[in-house]
């Protein structure tokens, strides 16, 4: 064998490094294809790509092609340029377990009057817990502590007094719906937190005294 054979062979274990663009990539699915420069289609898969961003469809990527059972394959991706139409709202939280980003599902279970009651959050990608729920979540969110009296106040003003009349079950639903994502939010924005966290600062004592 000469060496000009030998280099090809060890090119073709290790995979070339090329340039190519997103077909198409489901967050859902955890896969999706990417297209070469050359036009040869590759299949990727979540794990191979780098970094915490997911790609969009659309976006340039550069990537080692590798030859596997099935076909082409991409490894090793990396997102060079976003594509342009990419201005989506970028709501995801990085997962503690694989460190991608991710939108968490939602695991309910039902409150004792019926409501849905989310319990935890989980990684649609690996399946880890991203989050777990009890209490409050917007009073947590800003104290950061599950043991803030504010927090223990609003848990209780939530079990005391809003769970016995039904103006306050429907907010108590309403809240659940809404708060995972305002708690999001709130993780993003300090100084929207600091915001609610007034608020909140001055229903407790309207209501204490
Ligand atoms: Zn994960």
């Amino acid at each position: 064998m000469n060496t000009k054979a030998l280099e090809r062979q060890l090119k073709l274990k290790s995979g070339v490094s090329v340039k190519g663009k997103i077909k198409f990539f489901s967050r859902e699915k955890g896969f999706g294809f990417v297209v070469a420069d050359n036009g040869t289609e590759h299949f990727l898969g979540v794990r191979e790509v780098v970094g915490a961003d997911l790609p969009n469809n659309g976006d340039l990527v550069e990537f080692e092609s590798r030859n596997g059972k099935k076909g082409p394959y991409a490894a090793k991706l990396k997102i060079i340029k976003s594509s342009e139409n990419s201005e989506r709202r970028d709501d995801r939280v990085v997962c503690p377990s694989c460190q991608k980003k991710v939108f968490p599902k939602l695991i309910h279970d039902r409150g004792a009057f019926g409501d849905p009651k989310p319990r935890k959050s989980l990684c649609p990608l690996c399946g880890a817990t991203v989050k777990d729920f009890s209490g409050c979540f917007i009073a947590t969110s800003v104290y950061g502590d599950f043991d803030a009296p504010e927090v223990l106040f609003y848990r209780h003003y939530r079990d005391n007094v809003l769970k016995t009349n039904f103006l306050g079950r429907v907010l108590i639903k309403l809240y659940y719906q809404v708060s995972p994502s305002i708690v999001v939010l709130l993780e993003k924005s300090p100084r929207i937190s600091h915001m609610v966290k007034k608020q909140l600062d001055k229903a407790v004592r309207k209501e204490s005294f």
